[in-house]
């Protein structure tokens, strides 16, 4: 095909009537020879700014990518647009590879993916002289950052293509956000001199909402059960055995589940990937070794049981919901547990003492982030250096916590741990400490003789999961610590100011989770979309039906036939012809002619 220009392309083709943000921009600059790095958060249309502008200028659009397990279902998306497009990557049969090498010799592909090793082979870059080359597209550009969490080494020789096709603009993509990522993918890949474009990360249309964990299994069943019935999503854990367990009991109860970490066989891994990419409704109870490149749209939940152990890390995670800009909820439980446990594997790590403290004001952060008092989406933007207001789509925003001053409740806290270190030889985790505050003798308070310490009973005003809470919270203000195989609570330096009286405590009271999900509920975020009518209900449902046996015959992802925002513009506008159908968001020339006629017909009834 072609174009007259951008948005004849993104038209015609991908049937979308304007560019998002800075898209046009972007890829009018690419056209026109520019190279570019563009940051744009997960869901943000990154794709769109490198494809067009392959589809506009001569030659084949080069894409490197180190998403080996998704060219296929990319590549199979691109060709139900009617977008010539071809992989090269290392799980291919030589003929295969000899036909896509062929097609782009003969100047016969869009859009070429290739993964980052095939550039070291000679024979790979004899092989892009012998035809036109677009431009090249660094996708995951993040992957270049030494320091970054997932640094490729072959992502390093990408700065030799500029040297050998100096006239062939670059575009380096990646949803990677800070400042100091930033500069070192431009300095390593040779584009200071590029523009850069930075989007603004946020998601509106994620809900954010960070909850104390009591008792985790009945907690993720309420949120599955009572606002995600029939939806996909990943829920995420720290090891690898919970990611079984908690996929089992999932099963149990009905939900369809699977798990997914680095110690299952590969097979089973891209078998379960595939199958969470393919089915609909099905939840992903995973590590964090699930998800990067995971571009199903219709993620609608990201639910972690385990603290992350990073403001990024999270950030990345929860990005992997609602790519459709349709509204999801990105869930956290967090509790006492979460943090002696991140204290305890940074204190055992085997790396050297700066990469301690790296780790520690990481999780620093994290932990600023979740006993946070203001809205949640602000505190986020602000890490990555972005100003918010209030979004009214948070649990804080949504159901104000309250702070108060916790003062003395935090001196009785802290004195008792401080006669508890003064038993030599001794050592005393939160347990302990909450048992003597309560006054209850137990075995073990009785055993140490702990029922004739002075605070013994003093915190009675409080029950244990508040104590707790207590506990938590002064970890995380670091008035707290914890030592030791078996996590023994101590006193920072910090504390004694609050012994002292110089300094008080602010803590926040914990909001109860039933209040939270009902108020959440009757307000709207604000990226809701319009609510599908009660006559347009039916009709959505029965093109999902008809998409999923579409998807089973082609053996494709759903998402890759239609996006579901596409298929509510249908049943909403209830198109009565060829032409009408055409006009709607997300159905361009090539789908048109594919589906139209199955589309009228479902329509019809
Ligand atoms: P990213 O790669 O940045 O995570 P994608 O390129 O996958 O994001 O785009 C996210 C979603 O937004 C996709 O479903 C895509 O089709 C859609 N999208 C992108 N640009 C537009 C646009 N201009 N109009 C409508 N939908 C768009």
């Amino acid at each position: 095909m072609d174009f007259a220009d951008s948005e004849d392309a993104l038209r015609r083709v991908f049937g979308y009537d304007s560019f998002r943000g800075e898209q046009k921009e972007i890829v009018e600059h690419v056209i026109a020879g520019g190279d570019a790095l563009v940051l744009m958060p997960t869901g943000g249309g990154k794709s769109l700014c490198y494809q067009v502008p392959s589809l506009v200028r001569r030659g084949t659009g080069v894409v490197i990518s180190p998403l080996i397990a998704l060219m296929q279902d990319q590549v199979d998306a691109l060709r139900d647009l009617g977008v010539r497009a071809g992989f090269l990557n290392s799980t291919q049969y030589p003929d295969e590879r000899a036909l896509v090498e062929a097609e782009y010799v003969a100047g016969e592909l869009d859009l070429l993916y290739l993964a980052p090793e095939r550039l070291r082979s000679e024979s790979t870059l004899r092989l892009l002289d012998k035809g036109e080359i677009a431009l090249f597209a660094i996708d995951e550009a993040h992957c270049v950052s030494q320091w970054g969490h997932d640094f490729r080494p072959d992502y390093l020789s990408l700065a030799s293509l500029h040297e050998q096709w100096p006239s062939v603009p670059r575009i380096a993509l990646t949803a990677t956000a800070t400042e100091a990522t930033r500069k070192e993918i431009a300095s390593r890949l040779s584009l200071e001199s590029g523009r850069h474009f930075v989007a603004s990360f946020d998601r509106p249309n994620i809900q954010y909402r960070i909850v104390s964990k009591k008792e985790p299994k009945k907690q993720l069943l309420e949120l599955l059960r009572g606002e995600h019935a029939g939806d996909s999503g990943i829920v995420y854990c720290l090891s690898r055995a919970s990611t079984e367990k908690y996929a089992s009991f999932l099963v149990e109860n009905g939900i369809p589940a699977l798990p997914y970490h680095a110690g299952l066989d590969s097979s089973v891994r891209s078998r379960n990937q595939a199958r969470f990419l393919r089915e609909d409704g099905l939840v992903m109870v995973a590590t964090i070794a699930f998800g990067m490149g995971i571009d199903k749209p219709d993620v609608r939940f990201v639910a972690h049981l385990d603290l992350p152990k990073s403001v990024e890390g999270y950030y990345q995670e929860t990005g992997r919901a609602g790519r459709d800009g349709l509204p999801s909820t990105a869930w956290l439980a967090y509790g006492l547990q979460d943090v002696v446990q991140q204290r305890k594997m940074i204190e055992s790590s085997e790396g050297d003492l700066a990469h301690r403290r790296r780790q520690s004001l990481h999780l620093d952060a994290m932990l600023a982030l979740c006993e946070s008092v203001s809205c949640r989406r602000a505190q986020l933007l602000g890490y990555f250096g972005e100003s918010a207001s209030s979004c009214g789509n948070c649990d804080t925003c949504l159901m104000p916590p309250e702070s108060w001053d916790g003062t003395v409740v935090a001196q009785k806290l802290l004195s008792t741990v401080w006669r508890l270190k003064n038993e030599r030889g001794q050592k005393f985790g939160a347990g302990q400490a909450i048992d003597i505050l309560l006054g209850r003798k137990t075995a073990k308070v009785i055993q140490f003789d702990h029922d004739s310490l002075s605070v013994f009973g003093i915190g009675s005003d409080l029950n244990e999961s508040e104590w707790r809470g207590v506990v938590r919270q002064l970890l995380a203000q670091g008035l707290l610590a914890v030592e030791g195989e078996y996590s023994t609570l101590v006193l920072t330096p910090a504390a004694s100011d609050v012994l002292g009286r110089k300094r008080s405590v602010m803590l926040r009271r914990e909001v109860r989770a039933a209040k939270a999900a009902s108020s959440s509920s009757s307000k709207k975020p604000k990226a809701a979309v319009v609510e599908l009518s009660p006559e347009a209900e039916p009709v959505f449902e029965q093109l999902r039906a008809w998409r999923a046996a579409a998807a089973r015959e082609q053996g494709v992802p759903a998402y890759v036939i239609f996006h579901d925002a596409t298929l509510r513009a249908i049943a909403t506008s209830a198109p009565g012809s060829l032409d009408e159908l055409g006009q709607v968001s997300g159905v361009g020339e090539n789908k048109l002619a594919k589906y139209g006629e199955q589309i009228l017909e479902v329509l019809a009834g």
